[in-house]
C-alpha cells in the first residue's frame, strides 16, 4: 500500500506535466524557455528587452487605467509557433492561465495584446476562479477588448458586440464600482 501511494505521488505530477500542457507556465525553463526575470520569459533571449518593454508598458497601463496588480503575472513571450503550441493553447493569439501566467504567441507581441491578457489576469485575481467561470462573456471579453484600448475599429463577432455591451455598462458603473458591480453579474 505504501509503495502504491509512493508511486502514485511520484507519477501524478509527471502525468499532469505531460497532459495538462498549460501548467508548463509554472516552470517554462523545463521546456527550453529562459526567464530573464521572475516575470518575463522568452524562447528567444535576443528579444528579451523587447519582451520586457511590452511587459512594463502593459503593467503600468493597466495599473493606471484599470486597477493595480498586486501580484504581477509571469508572461511567456513565444517568438515561434512551436513554443506557443508547446503549451497546448490551440489557435488563439495569447492566453491567460488562471493566475499562474500568460503566454503570448508570435503574432501577439503588441501592447494591446499584452494589456488584454493582463486584464484577464486581474479579473482572475479580483473575482476568483468561480466567479470568473460564471461571469458573462460580454463582461470578461468585452472588458479586455475595451480597456486594453484595442485599436481595431471592428472586431469579429461576438467580440464587437461584447465590447459595446461592456462599454455601455462601464459608462453607467464607473471605475470606482467596477469590481463590486462585476462580482454581482
Ligand atoms: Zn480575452
Amino acid at each position: 500500500m505504501k509503495r502504491f501511494l509512493l508511486i502514485a505521488v511520484l507519477l501524478i505530477p509527471v502525468a499532469a506535466w505531460a497532459f495538462i500542457k498549460p501548467v508548463r507556465v509554472v516552470a517554462p525553463e523545463l521546456v527550453g524557455i529562459s526567464c530573464g526575470s521572475e516575470f518575463v520569459c522568452t524562447d528567444d533571449a535576443s528579444r528579451y528587452q523587447e519582451a520586457a518593454a511590452l511587459y512594463d508598458e502593459a503593467l503600468h497601463f493597466i495599473g493606471s487605467a484599470v486597477g493595480s496588480i498586486e501580484k504581477p503575472p509571469r508572461v511567456i513571450f513565444c517568438s515561434t509557433d512551436e513554443c506557443f503550441q508547446s503549451f497546448g493553447l490551440g489557435k488563439r493569439s495569447a492566453a491567460t492561465i488562471g493566475t499562474f501566467g500568460i503566454v503570448i504567441s508570435p503574432r501577439a507581441w503588441k501592447p494591446f495584446y499584452v494589456r488584454h491578457e493582463m486584464i484577464h489576469h486581474l479579473q482572475n485575481k479580483r473575482l476568483g476562479m468561480i466567479k470568473m467561470w460564471r461571469a458573462p462573456q460580454w463582461f470578461v471579453e468585452g472588458m479586455a477588448y475595451s480597456l486594453s484600448e484595442d485599436p481595431r475599429p471592428k472586431l469579429s463577432e461576438p467580440f464587437e458586440h461584447y465590447r459595446s455591451q461592456f462599454k455601455d455598462w462601464y459608462t453607467q458603473v464607473g471605475k470606482e464600482l467596477l469590481w463590486t458591480k462585476a462580482s454581482n453579474l
